[in-house]
C-alpha cells in the first residue's frame, strides 16, 4: 500500500479498535502463516471460554500473583480504595474503574492492562510487518476474539485496507451479530470460520447466557450467499458431543450443503485466566468436564456423513 493510501487509512481512523493481544506466525486459523488478531468483547460467555479476558468491551487489570512482590506500590496510587492485600486477589473488580494508575505504579508486572485501542493506520502498519510471510506461505490475517462482529464499525474501515493490499482475510466468529453488520463486513473476507455450539436453543443459552436463534439464522443466511463458509464445534464432552446435538448439528450442514466441520478439543487453558482478572468458576451444574479431549464427536460425524478435520 502506498504512503498515500496509509494516510488516507488515518483519517477514517476515527473508529478505534479494542484488541487485547496479536499473535503471529499462527498454523491453525487459517491457510498459511497468520497473524491473529484478537478483538475484546463478545456477546456470548461461554462456561468453557479459553479466552475469559476477551468478554468485556473495555480494558480490564489482570493480576499475575506469581510476579507480585507485595510492595503495595498499587495501593498508593488507586482512586478508588480497588487493591486487596490478600495472596490470591490484587483487584476488586466491583470497584476497579480500569484507570491504569496501579499497572504503571507495579514494577514487577504483576498488574497488565488487558485491551488495547488502535487506530487503523497503526493496526495496518502492524499486520504489514508479516506481509512476507503472507506472500510465502498463502497466509494473512485472521480476525479473532471475543467476537470481532462487535467491532464492525472500525473493520468496515480497516478491511478496505487489507483487501487493497491482496492480504487474505480470515473471521472467526461465534455467528452472534446483527446481519446488517454483516452485509457490510462479507464482501472484505476471504473465509468465515462460524463456530455451532449447541443446537439446542435452551442449552446454549444455559452454557452461554444467549439462545441460538440468532446464530443460525445468521448460519443459514451466509451459507445461501457466502461461498468459503467453515463450521465448527469447540467440542466439550458431556456438553455438546451427545448424539441429539451431533445428529442435529449434522443435518443443519447436510441442510446446508456443507459437508466439512472443524472440531476443536476442549481444553482447561481459561482456568487460570479466569482467576487472573478476578472470574469466579463456571457454575458446577453445568458440568464443564475437568480432562481436555474430543470425546466421542469425531465418530458420530463420520457416522451421519460430515466429514471431521480434527484440531490437536
Ligand atoms: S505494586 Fe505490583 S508487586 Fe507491588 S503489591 Fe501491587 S501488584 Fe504486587
Ligand atoms: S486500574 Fe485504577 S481503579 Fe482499578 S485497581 Fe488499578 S488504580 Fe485502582
Amino acid at each position: 500500500m502506498s504512503d498515500a493510501l496509509t494516510k488516507e487509512a488515518g483519517k477514517s481512523g476515527e473508529k478505534k479498535a479494542l484488541v487485547f493481544d496479536i499473535q503471529r506466525f499462527c498454523l491453525h486459523d487459517g491457510p498459511g502463516i497468520r497473524t491473529v488478531l484478537f478483538f475484546k468483547g463478545c456477546a456470548l460467555r461461554c462456561a468453557w471460554c479459553h479466552n475469559p479476558e476477551s468478554h468485556q468491551s473495555r480494558q480490564e487489570v489482570a493480576f499475575f500473583a506469581h510476579c507480585c512482590v507485595r510492595c503495595y506500590a498499587c495501593r498508593e496510587v488507586c482512586p478508588k480504595t480497588a487493591i486487596l492485600t490478600g495472596p490470591d486477589r490484587r483487584i476488586d473488580h466491583s470497584l476497579c474503574d480500569g484507570c491504569g494508575n496501579c499497572v504503571a505504579a507495579c514494577l514487577t508486572r504483576a498488574l497488565r492492562m488487558i485491551g488495547k485501542t488502535w487506530g487503523t493506520a497503526d493496526l495496518l502498519a502492524e499486520v504489514r510487518k508479516d506481509r512476507d510471510f503472507f506472500i510465502s506461505s498463502g497466509g494473512g490475517v485472521t480476525l479473532s476474539g471475543g467476537e470481532p462482529m462487535l467491532q464492525a464499525a472500525f473493520l468496515e474501515g480497516f478491511l478496505p485496507f487489507l483487501k487493497g493490499d491482496g492480504i487474505h482475510v480470515t473471521l472467526e466468529t461465534c455467528g452472534h451479530f446483527p446481519w446488517a453488520d454483516m452485509e457490510r463486513i462479507a464482501p472484505f473476507l476471504d473465509l468465515i470460520y462460524f463456530d455451532l455450539k449447541q443446537m439446542d436453543s435452551a442449552r446454549h443459552e444455559s452454557y452461554t447466557t444467549r439462545g441460538n436463534g440468532l446464530i443460525l439464522d445468521n448460519f443459514r443466511r451466509l451459507a445461501a450467499v457466502f461461498q468459503h463458509l467453515q463450521p465448527r464445534m469447540p467440542v466439550i464432552p458431556g456438553c455438546n458431543d451427545d448424539e441429539k446435538n451431533i445428529f442435529a448439528t449434522a443435518a443443519l450442514l447436510h441442510e446446508c450443503a456443507l459437508e466439512t466441520i472443524h472440531c476443536l478439543p476442549y481444553h482447561r487453558l481459561g482456568e487460570a485466566k479466569r482467576g487472573r482478572i478476578g472470574m469466579g468458576r463456571p457454575s458446577p451444574d453445568l458440568n464443564i468436564p475437568d480432562r481436555p479431549g474430543l470425546g466421542p464427536a469425531v465418530e458420530r460425524f463420520t457416522r451421519e456423513e460430515i466429514h471431521v478435520v480434527a484440531y490437536d
